[in-house]
């Protein structure tokens, strides 16, 4: 039965003016849940209330311990509800039920973190050098808008809202249009927990309507963005007009190099799941593997073998490893893409079809794909496919290696697989991504910062740091000499 949701913003649960839309489940085109769009007008007035809830004294006036403890009961709620949670997520993005409960823990931790972060912050006295004391407080940037897509939503959306909530600020969320759920609901734990109306609003519908009236309105005094990366050239420009700043999780090409000496077995478990987790719908995700020579068609056969061992099928069995994609149309850009890497000369090793058999017909699903013959510069290797899609490369020489993995316009991730400890470093020094697992891929820790290179944005989320792009900093100076200032008195 398709659900009605309703959106939270100008203090309440209401419809928005736009037109009325239905959400599908990527498993078999079931409609999950209709809602209304929201129109640059109804986020004119859900800026407006924000901005008048902000300052109200049941927020501003609290300390940053009583904010913590909204964040800490926030965290609470979100285990409370961690199976539906976990449930509502799947139904909206397809994702395999234990990835949806992984990142439902995730975004628990992430608002328990920025709690303890709240009420452990110390602003500086600096160090005076005269007759004063000087020191340097932050004070919460006001309205900020939140922008999210459909792949991780609910752990996307709480490393936004929670440092956000730690720091002051009201937060207005446009999650991407295909999964709005997650956001609605965690505005309802936050109600739940305290949070005054007004200071958590969520506001789904289209990134051209909803999202750019977010990001133009003036008393939006910062926007965190996750998404592709075109998108967030285009936010960057706007939020140039009005000088504010942003932080842009945008899309990423990383590289995963196999070394001569690696343990093989850790390294094709590696590679699979850094690419094929989430179906490959993650900006993290190794889409390019470079196996050293020596190796590389011993790696090449066992790689083979764990992609015809993958599970792929129903979201909702405990057992499955790979979901469907988001939707079919997505899906076709996936095909395209892989068509475009055999047209440009490339060989297929597994994959590059849709599953068969029944249970497959009306979801969007499509089969971990190896492709391996194209070089670096194939745009295959080049662009962003979002999908599960692996380019397999040879290497022999190390410097050659590095042009090759850093030759792309992104810059977010990378893995390392070697034995050795000097070889992983220099080699994780050398390359242009924001993060480099060796021996491992896809870790995560909110306690660690994240944030791409080049193309792949930048402005850190995650870490403690994090409060800090939800403030502006200002600075005082108390005088404490008795005399008058001496050009004034002479
Ligand atoms: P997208 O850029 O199409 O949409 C992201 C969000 O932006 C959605 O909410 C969308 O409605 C909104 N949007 C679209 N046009 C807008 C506009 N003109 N103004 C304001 N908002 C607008 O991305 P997607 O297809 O939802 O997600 C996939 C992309 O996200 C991939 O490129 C992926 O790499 C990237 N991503 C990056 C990270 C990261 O942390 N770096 C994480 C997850 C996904």
């Amino acid at each position: 039965m398709t659900e009605r949701l309703h959106s939270f913003f100008a203090g309440r649960w209401r419809d928005a003016s736009g037109p009325e839309y239905t959400t599908e489940y990527p498993h078999d085109g079931s409609a999950v849940a209709s809602l209304n769009a929201t129109t640059a007008d109804d986020v004119h007035e859900a800026v407006e209330f924000a901005e008048r809830a902000r300052l109200q004294p049941a927020w501003a006036g609290l300390k940053p311990h009583e904010r913590a403890g909204m964040l800490y009961r926030m965290a609470q709620g979100i285990r409370e509800r961690a199976e539906d949670l976990a449930r509502l997520q799947r139904l909206d993005n397809g994702k395999p039920v234990k990835e949806c409960r992984a990142l439902v823990a995730s975004a628990a931790g992430t608002f328990q973190f920025f709690a303890a972060a709240a009420e452990t912050w110390e602003d500086a006295v600096t160090p005076s050098r005269g007759d004063f004391l000087s020191m340097s407080v932050h004070e919460p940037l006001g309205v900020v808008g939140a922008i999210t897509p459909w792949n991780s939503p609910i752990a996307s959306e709480a490393q936004k809202i929670a440092p956000a909530l730690a720091a002051g600020c009201a937060v207005l969320i446009k999650p991407a249009e295909i999964t709005p759920r997650m956001a609605l609901e965690l505005a309802r734990i936050a109600q739940q927990a305290g949070v005054p109306d007004g200071i958590v609003s969520v506001l789904p519908g289209k990134g051209s309507v909803a999202g750019d009236a977010l990001v133009r309105h003036p008393l939006v005094k910062r926007i965190a963005f996750t998404g592709g990366t075109n998108v967030g050239l285009g936010i960057q420009r706007l939020a140039a007009e009005k000088l504010m700043p942003t932080s842009l999780e945008l899309g990423g090409k990383s590289p995963t190099i196999v070394c001569a000496d690696a343990d093989l077995d850790h390294a094709v478990a590696g590679v699979l799941f850094g690419i094929f987790s989430s179906s490959g719908e993650s900006c993290i995700a190794g889409s390019r593997a470079f196996v050293h020579q020596s190796v590389y068609e011993e790696f090449k056969r066992r790689l083979i073998e764990g992609v015809r061992r993958l599970k792929v099928g129903n979201p909702a069995s405990e057992d499955t490893q790979m979901g469907p994609l988001v939707n079919l149309g997505h899906r076709a850009s996936v095909e395209r893409y892989v068509a475009l890497g055999l047209e440009e000369g490339g060989r297929l090793l597994v994959g590059g079809q849709r599953p068969q058999g029944a249970a497959f017909e009306a979801g969007s699903y499509y089969l971990p794909t190896v492709i391996e013959g194209l070089p670096n510069h194939a745009r295959m290797c080049q662009e962003e496919i979002f999908g599960p899609v692996l380019a397999l490369l040879p290497w022999q020489d190390e410097a050659d290696l590095l042009a090759q993995c850093n030759d792309n316009v992104y810059g977010l991730a990378s893995g390392i697989w070697s034995r050795d400890y000097k070889t992983a470093w220099r080699i994780g020094r050398a390359l242009e991504a924001g993060t480099v697992w060796i021996n491992t891929y896809k870790l995560f820790s909110i306690s660690t910062p994240f944030s791409g290179l080049k193309m792949s944005g930048y402005g850190q989320e995650k870490g403690r740091q994090g409060i800090l792009h939800y403030t502006r900093q200002k600075s005082f100076y108390w005088g404490m000499n008795e005399s008058p200032l001496p050009w004034a008195g002479q």
